[in-house]
């Protein structure tokens, strides 16, 4: 697994255990989806890279840095909604392509029923948003159209994972480097994360 990139961040490592707590409330789940996601986002963009720039201070001239790279965000719907805000805040200008997919009864793959992307690339970087990695398969769908599209650098971030999650996202995108806080046990048979959190939808939106 070796585009697996786990944080050992205490504050990481502090939030996700209190957003597993069956007694964290919704408005309380969302804020740490939202502190979460600009932890691990910060952790994930660790090497774009940086042009030189100069800016005069009131004492004179300071050799600055400038973001080469202009990031596009990814959201799954409908979880991944939770991780736009906190990054999108530290990333003003990053672009927010939402993907949406539903399961097709008769052959259980994801099917995109919500894709927007313009006809070209737009964006160098694409942070691709799901709480939650469980059987792989919104990801690795999401980067195959991302791909086609034409995105060059791509990258996953999520909160928590299942090991066959992250064994079937590398498999097929091996480029794509997976920042997640945990990898939990294992998926039940229902394709939840155990001991995971339960439903990210349902728990940040109430609906549960
Ligand atoms: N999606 C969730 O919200 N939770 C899981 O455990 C798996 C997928």
């Amino acid at each position: 697994m070796s585009n697996l990139r786990l944080s050992n961040h205490p504050l990481i490592l502090h939030k996700v255990t209190l957003l597993r707590d069956t007694q964290t409330e919704p408005k309380k789940f969302r804020e740490l989806v939202r502190e979460l996601a600009i932890l691990l986002a910060y952790e994930a963009t660790a090497d774009l890279a940086l042009s030189a720039r100069s800016v005069t201070t009131p004492m004179g001239i300071a050799n600055g840095h400038r973001l080469e790279q202009k990031i596009g965000l990814v959201p799954i719907l409908r979880a991944g909604l939770g991780m736009v805000e906190g990054i999108w805040e530290m990333m003003p200008y990053a672009e927010v392509w939402h993907m949406g997919f539903y399961r097709d009864e008769r052959t259980l793959k994801p099917v995109a029923y919500y894709n927007r992307l313009p006809v070209s690339p737009s964006v160098q970087v694409v942070l691709v948003l799901d709480p939650m990695l469980a059987t792989g398969g919104s990801a690795v769908a999401t980067v195959d159209i991302l791909k086609r599209w034409g995105a060059q650098h791509i990258k996953f971030v999520g909160l928590i994972a299942a090991p066959e999650g992250v064994q079937r996202l590398s498999e097929a995108h091996r480029d794509v480097p997976i920042h997640v806080a945990v990898v939990d046990d294992h998926l039940n048979d229902i394709g939840y994360i155990v001991p995971g959190l339960g439903d990210a939808g349902d728990r940040q939106f109430g609906t549960g």
